[in-house]
């Protein structure tokens, strides 16, 4: 029976849930608002089956068949690549599968804007609920199950997510499938879900109104100094670069994210997805041709099945292949676990008492001289370019 004694050593990925042959795990929230295991000793039947799938515990990181092409690439459509965090490759890639009569996991906000969950979609308009990063943690559900049925029935998946999210879908199939396309991104890390819900709370009593859309990568500033956009019912709309918004600079400050994150085996060259998807930080300075500052993928193949689904979108992107390794280097989190801030505690300990402005500023807050040192390099920077 699985029981989580080290938090750090589980990503809540869900493959013990789904494997589960009674039904027996439920997904219970801490108090920092991530979801762990937890089984029903009265229905559980010691077959083990949780712990044998766990990618964790088993150390199920890495695929050494996996291959390292990469090029920079958005799409053509311009509506669609301002709609997606980079270049809206995500989309042609899920467009492809729905053309050949498959179906899409992938995550998506809850009406209320207050969870992150997996669901599937089935056509070209339901797309856009997968469309753009969301900044917490997804719960996946029984997704894995959904997906194995469909592809035992011979119909292709597209499974997406973090890259531990795909890691666990893997050791719950066991094998791989003909029909099955993954893909992961190069990924930060995830923020705890309790924060993000005090923040909309936050932001609600700000304006006394209740919240109409979410969009964490608004590119009406540029891509490269995105903006957190929060639409509201009365018609206004806060919008706030990542650099000022709260709680991104929390994130980005790796204060809230997931215990395991801190951990994660699965930032590997090695991936098992297909298809790895990220920005294309450095852009700038490795293909100036392609940027303008509407947003560029980093597309990272690792199968031939990836390779054919990416060229399956030629003719609706510009695309250039480049030494994946440059691109790979240029992002901080393509390989590279966060590492733990000291103050990721103290955070928590005064998120229970205090505001939770009150709680990210402080816990954000840089010494004056670091802030100075950091504007002074900015400056230098844009002299440079
Ligand atoms: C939590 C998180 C952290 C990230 N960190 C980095 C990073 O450090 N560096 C970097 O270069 N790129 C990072 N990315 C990836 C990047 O933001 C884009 O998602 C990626 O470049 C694909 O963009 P796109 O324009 O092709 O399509 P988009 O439509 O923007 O792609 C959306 C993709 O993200 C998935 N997704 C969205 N939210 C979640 C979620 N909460 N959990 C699981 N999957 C989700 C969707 O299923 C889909 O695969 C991160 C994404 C997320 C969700």
């Amino acid at each position: 029976m699985i029981e989580i004694k080290d938090k750090a050593k589980c990503n809540g990925c869900h493959a013990c849930v789904n494997v589960c042959p009674t039904d027996c795990i439920g997904m219970v929230r801490d108090s920092e608002g991530f979801l762990y295991p937890k089984a029903d000793s009265d229905k559980c039947v010691e077959c083990k089956k949780c712990e044998e799938v766990c990618p964790v515990l088993n150390r199920r990181y890495e695929n050494p068949a996996s291959r390292q092409e990469g090029f920079a690439a958005f799409a053509l459509d311009e509506t669609l690549r301002l709609q997606s965090s980079s270049g809206g490759i995500f989309s042609l890639l899920c467009e492809a599968v729905l053309d050949m009569g498959g179906t899409v996991f992938g995550a998506a906000m809850t009406p209320d804007f207050k969870e992150v969950r997996h669901i599937s979609v089935n056509n070209k308009e339901e797309l856009a609920l997968l469309r753009g990063s969301k900044y917490l943690q997804s719960t996946v559900g029984s997704c894995f199950k959904e997906a194995k049925e469909l592809l035992l029935s011979g119909k292709p998946v597209l499974f997406s997510g973090t890259p531990c999210q795909i890691g666990g879908l893997y050791a719950y199939l066991g094998t791989d499938f003909d029909k099955l396309y993954t893909v992961d991104i190069i990924c930060h890390g995830v923020p705890s879900p309790m924060v993000w819900d005090k923040y909309t709370d936050f932001l609600k009593s700000e304006r006394k109104a209740e919240i109409s859309d979410v969009f964490f990568r608004n590119k009406q500033s540029g891509w490269k100094t995105y903006s957190l956009s929060v639409g509201f019912s009365d018609g206004t709309r806060y919008l706030k670069k990542f650099r000022e918004d709260l709680f991104m600079k929390g994130f980005l400050a790796d204060i809230y994210l997931r215990p395991s994150c801190y951990e994660c085996g699965f930032k590997t060259r090695l991936r098992q997805s297909d298809v790895t998807l990220a920005d294309f930080w450095g852009i700038q300075d490795i293909m100036p041709e392609l940027d303008d500052d509407r947003g560029a993928s980093f597309v990272w193949l690792h199968s031939e099945k990836g390779e054919k689904l990416f060229f399956s979108a030629e003719g609706k992107m510009n695309y250039k292949e480049l030494d994946a390794e440059a691109a790979i280097l240029r992002n901080s989190a393509s390989i590279k676990a966060a590492q733990i801030p000291p103050e990721r505690a103290g955070f928590f300990s005064a998120i229970k008492t205090s505001p939770v402005d009150k709680s990210i500023l402080k816990y954000t807050a840089e010494p004056a001289g670091m802030r100075i040192k950091k504007k002074l390099s900015r400056i230098k920077h844009r002299l440079i370019k």
